[in-house]
């Protein structure tokens, strides 16, 4: 990631700019939430390509997302190591 360049073409409206488009595309991404391509490898909030208006509902999504890769990841311990 510190390795992409960014070209910025100028800013975007309070509207727009308060939530970062892009990421990772949900067609990448198994139910889990890991990447296909990394297994091992998941990704939560505004890591995912997603956005929706404020007003709690980024952060709802952030929340939720986050709570399930954590769960995943539990998922993919050995059982003696869930405890
Ligand atoms: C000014 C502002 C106001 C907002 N108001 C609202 C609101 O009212 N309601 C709402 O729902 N949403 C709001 N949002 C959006 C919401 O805050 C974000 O969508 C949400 O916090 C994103 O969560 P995240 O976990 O994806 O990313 P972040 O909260 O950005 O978390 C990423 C974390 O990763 C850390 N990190 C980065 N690089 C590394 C690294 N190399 N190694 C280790 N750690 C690293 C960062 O320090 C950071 O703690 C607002 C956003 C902004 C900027």
């Amino acid at each position: 990631m510190k390795g992409c360049v960014l070209k910025l073409a100028g800013p975007r409206p309070l509207a727009e700019a308060i939530s970062s488009a892009g990421g990772v595309r949900w067609s990448e991404l198994d139910s889990a939430l890991m990447v296909r391509r990394l297994p091992g490898i998941f990704v939560t909030g505004e890591m995912i390509d997603w956005d929706a208006p404020t007003g709690g509902y980024l952060m709802q999504g952030c929340f939720a997302t986050g709570t399930r890769i954590a769960r995943s990841a539990l998922e993919r311990l050995p059982a003696s190591m869930r405890t």
